[in-house]
């Protein structure tokens, strides 16, 4: 179920756009299959964890603090001293999701389309302006399902200027992947939310989560991010 928008802070390294984050609850209803994250493992076989990527390189001038490279680019193997591929399942599987082969991914009918904008009255998800564009919120190559769930109709400024990510509110390590995002605060905000709607379910399900938030660490499914 799609929630609400969420932006993510300016200001980056390497000039990448913002993110505009779809926030969902309970993200396999868009087709996502979430797995145990698996390292990365080189040509040569060899198992490339976060620390063997970082064994591998610590001659390199960026080292340790660089983190575009230590998400997985541009780092050497330090069993076959080559700099690996590292393809997109792969990134995607130590994100801890299960990715759909491109060969198996389906386009978005005409049909569909037409239905996701209907959804809105031609108007973007985000900000009401009128919709040109119709985007997956889970991408395909994530598992993303062509269902009207996971179709988002946006705007010209909104599909244009910015990058596009999901985060589940009810995964709270989802949140260490979007800059500057923090899980708890926003939690809470949307438990408040949802309870003036007298939406209850939700709201049990995040009183819940905030509880345990307190009292437990969450295993991290995404292994190359630093911790924040
Ligand atoms: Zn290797
Ligand atoms: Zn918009």
């Amino acid at each position: 179920m799609y929630v609400t928008a969420y932006f993510e802070d300016g200001e980056h390294h390497h000039n990448r756009k913002p993110h505009l984050v779809f926030v969902l609850a309970n993200a396999e209803s868009h087709g996502i299959r979430r797995i145990e994250p698996e390292p990365y493992t080189c040509e040569c076989g060899a198992e490339l964890t976060p620390e063997a990527l970082d064994a591998g390189d610590e001659g390199k001038a960026s080292w340790p603090n660089c983190k575009s490279w230590r998400n997985g680019g541009q780092k050497r193997c330090p069993e076959c001293g080559e700099y690996p591929s590292i393809g997109r399942e792969q990134h995607i599987r130590a994100r801890g999701y299960r990715p759909t082969p491109k060969d198996e991914i389906k386009q978005v009918t005409a049909r569909q389309r037409e239905d996701a904008m209907k959804k809105t009255d031609g108007q973007c998800l985000v900000c009401d302006e009128e919709a040109s564009y119709v985007v997956r919120m889970v991408p395909p190559r994530y598992g993303g399902s062509r269902e009207l769930e996971n179709l988002a109709p946006l705007c010209d400024h909104h599909y244009e200027n910015y990058g596009h990510m999901f985060a589940d509110i009810l995964v709270p390590p989802e949140w260490n992947k979007i800059h500057g995002a923090e899980w708890r605060p926003l939690a809470t905000e949307l438990r408040d939310q949802f309870d003036e709607l007298g939406v209850d379910g939700i709201v049990e399900t995040l009183n819940q989560l905030l509880a345990t938030d307190q009292e437990q660490e969450w295993d991290d499914p995404f292994l190359y991010l630093d911790q924040q």
